[in-house]
């Protein structure tokens, strides 16, 4: 299934790392990438776009490693940020700001003054008022901020609610029938530039066909746009491509980009125009696992729980998602399977990782949770003062730590004892 994984004699490999070895050198819970997995996802979409005005940007907030920022920067990737944070992160890994684009429905005075200063490539912009603050803010410093507007194409993405972006009623862009207002709006604001359009339906999208819907909604707004005399330079459908956790069979990514611009090939303004898309799961989520040892196996009535030193601070997708990762013993066991409850140390209920799971495990033994890469070490958190996860990149036979376990002291080195 995932393919940079594999067993020789009994034992789980990554690349050509053992995971125990991985464990013993750099212990539990760790997060596990693989180098080529990263790149080839990346390589997939490059090549389906190879020989067009495109532009795939990795969506830093999936999994915003350094070493994973630097990787994708050096295939030619550019960049989908959320936050000046973000922006530093690719300019401190050697990425080009002239290759992001900078989305959010909140960006602050500070964050648009830096991203202005750095010279990233377009402001994804979600509302009038941040068009007007972003006209003041880059008048004020002599200059013109490059924009596209987020239109909210009013497509059902078929997914999660917390990860559908794209209805009418959610918080993100602009809606379609108030876009032409907006793009007038904005051309007539001394310190914009009119850029492109975007949209960004949801994530975890796993049909082509709501892709191709927003596609369509976005194809009328910029025929509409130029007959009000508005030209675009680009177009960015943003990203959301899914991955197989369990038996989810998405789009192939060549054939998702291939579905895209054959429509665009049909329409003589759509050619015209550059193509940018934001992936992030689709290009990290398959390319890593949590690592994680079982510290004990409990029965309690009539459940059994396996408890883990991996929990939701490390991995919250179960817990805010519901979602499935597959769970996989690292070396398996010649032993009947017993369904477990896979769950953390951490003193809430919804600290799982997995449920009803046939495991043959002992305590002691190594799990992989699967399918990790993205929104993973993203939103880990130190609840509970849990120092956060090592991460260690695979390259072949070569473990490579690229982030170091997280010291308890310093989890509270900005704290300070009382006066008095
Ligand atoms: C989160 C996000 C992405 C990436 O989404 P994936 O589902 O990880 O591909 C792209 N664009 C925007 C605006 C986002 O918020």
């Amino acid at each position: 299934m995932i393919d940079w994984l594999n067993y020789r004699d009994g034992t789980l490999f990554a690349e050509g790392v053992s995971l125990r070895a991985i464990a013993e050198r750099f212990g539990t819970p760790t997060y596990v990438y693989s180098r080529s997995a990263i790149a080839g996802a990346f390589a997939e979409f490059a090549s389906a776009a190879a020989g067009r005005k495109a532009l795939i940007c990795y969506a830093l907030k999936a999994n915003s490693n350094l070493a994973v920022i630097e990787l994708l920067a050096r295939a030619g990737a550019g960049f989908d940020i959320v936050s000046e944070g973000e922006l530093q992160r690719v300019l401190a890994a050697g990425g080009d700001a002239g290759r992001v684009v900078f989305s959010g429905v909140g960006k602050g005075a500070g964050e648009i003054r830096a991203a202005l200063r750095a010279g990233v490539r377009c402001f994804n912009v979600e509302s009038r008022s941040e068009l007007q603050r972003l006209s003041d803010i880059a008048s004020a410093l002599g200059r013109r901020a490059p924009i596209s507007l987020r239109v909210n194409p009013d497509v059902d993405a078929g997914t999660h609610p917390y990860i559908s972006t794209g209805l009418r009623e959610n918080k993100f862009g602009i809606a379609h029938d108030e876009a032409v207002d907006v793009y007038r709006f904005a051309a007539a604001l001394p310190g914009i530039e009119i850029a492109g359009i975007d949209c960004h339906i949801g994530s975890q999208i796993t049909e082509i066909a709501p892709f191709l819907a927003a596609l369509e909604r976005l194809l009328e707004l910029i025929r509409t746009l130029r007959d009000a005399g508005i030209r675009l330079s680009h177009l960015d459908l943003g990203g959301g491509l899914g991955i197989s956790y369990d038996a989810e069979q998405p789009p192939e990514r060549r054939a998702m980009l291939a579905a895209i611009f054959a429509r665009i090939d049909e329409d003589p303004l759509a050619r015209e125009l550059e193509i940018l898309f934001e992936f992030g799961r689709s290009i990290v989520g398959n390319a890593g696992l949590l690592l994680t040892r079982v510290e004990y196996l409990k029965h309690n009535g009539a459940k059994r729980f396996a408890i883990i030193d991996a929990a939701m601070n490390d991995l919250m997708r179960p817990a805010l998602y519901d979602a499935f990762h597959r769970i996989v013993p690292v070396t398996p066991r010649n032993a009947p399977d017993v369904v477990y409850d896979v769950v953390g140390p951490v003193c809430e209920s919804g600290d799982w990782i997995g449920r009803d799971r046939a495991l043959a495990i002992a305590e002691g033994d190594l799990l992989a949770v699967l399918s990790a890469g993205a929104y993973g070490m993203a939103m880990s958190s130190n609840y509970n003062t849990r120092p956060r996860a090592a991460e260690v990149l695979v390259d072949g036979t070569e473990p490579i730590e690229i982030r170091t376990r997280e010291t308890i002291e310093s989890l509270y080195a900005l704290e300070r004892r009382l006066p008095r």
